[in-house]
């Protein structure tokens, strides 16, 4: 069987068994050209007001069944992976046939999540903020919360609107998202081996990035590092241990029990 839309089932670090979708063409698409992106550099950087209408083919349902059925203990149908998905208009046609397929498979234990992964750029859209909340479970990337921090680790299209602009967009989405659906904040810390490079672990990015964390209340925030060859070669992870140094910081500022503040 030739795959065009699913890669996995994987097991990832965050979502247990999950099974990748991909709604961009061929190649990467994106409005950030992160250092640390795992895909490699942006070739193609688009404003966060670009769409392309790409509906999926007749052959999404049938791959996406013909994967499915071996896996019924699947923990999430994921939406991501070569670029930024909300910018293909299409993308609520695939969210209906993913919910159809499910519906119609037997499942272990519940049944997978859809989740969707976003950069966040395209969330001061209303109808982007419309779509994204049909997902049972929305990660949402905010790793930088100064303007500095964000043209260095996210280097966003020029048209792209300023951080603090995304974090109200980001505010405004968990006030719009069905109680039932889940919003998580996906926070990605690096090192820089380049002496003048700053990267977005530093203590000013990291007690901003509490402030707007705190502001959101989203249902659980996630911090990670690198776990693949970056985009740039001067990119590093972190290790554990700054990782919970950042929880710590982040409880601190939050100070809210209802959000879940977790490392991987
Ligand atoms: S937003 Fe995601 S896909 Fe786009 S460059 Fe950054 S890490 Fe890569």
């Amino acid at each position: 069987m030739t795959r065009r839309y699913t890669y996995g089932p994987f097991q990832s670090r965050r979502l247990g068994l999950s099974l990748g979708v991909d709604i961009l063409q061929k190649h990467k698409i994106c409005t950030f050209n992160c250092v640390y992106c795992e895909i490699g550099i942006t070739d193609k950087i688009v404003s966060p007001e670009y769409r392309f209408s790409a509906p999926p083919s007749h052959e999404f349902r049938k791959e996406l069944k013909n994967i499915l059925k071996f896996f019924p203990n699947l923990e999430h149908i994921s939406f991501g992976y070569n670029g930024e998905p909300t910018l293909n208009e299409n993308i609520l046609d695939f969210l209906k046939i993913a919910l159809e397929v499910r519906e119609e498979l037997n499942w272990t234990y519940e049944k997978p999540k859809l989740t969707l992964f976003t950069n966040s750029s395209t969330l001061i859209f209303n109808e982007i903020r419309e779509r994204v909340k049909q997902f049972e479970l929305v990660l949402a990337k905010l790793d930088v919360a100064t303007k500095v921090d964000f043209a260095l680790s996210n280097r966003p299209h020029p048209e792209t609107p300023k951080i603090e602009a995304i974090i109200d967009s980001i505010v405004k989405l968990k006030k719009e998202i069905p109680n039932e659906h889940k919003l998580a904040i996906q926070c990605l810390f690096y090192n820089s081996y380049r002496e003048e490079f700053i990267s977005n672990n530093n203590v000013e990015n990291i007690k901003k990035l509490a402030y707007a964390i705190k502001r959101i209340k989203p249902d659980l925030v996630q911090i990670y590092s690198t776990a693949r060859i970056p985009a740039e070669y001067f990119v590093f992870a972190i290790d554990d241990e700054r990782k919970r140094e950042i929880i710590k910081i982040f409880n601190e500022i939050i100070q809210n029990d209802k959000i879940k503040i977790k490392y991987y």
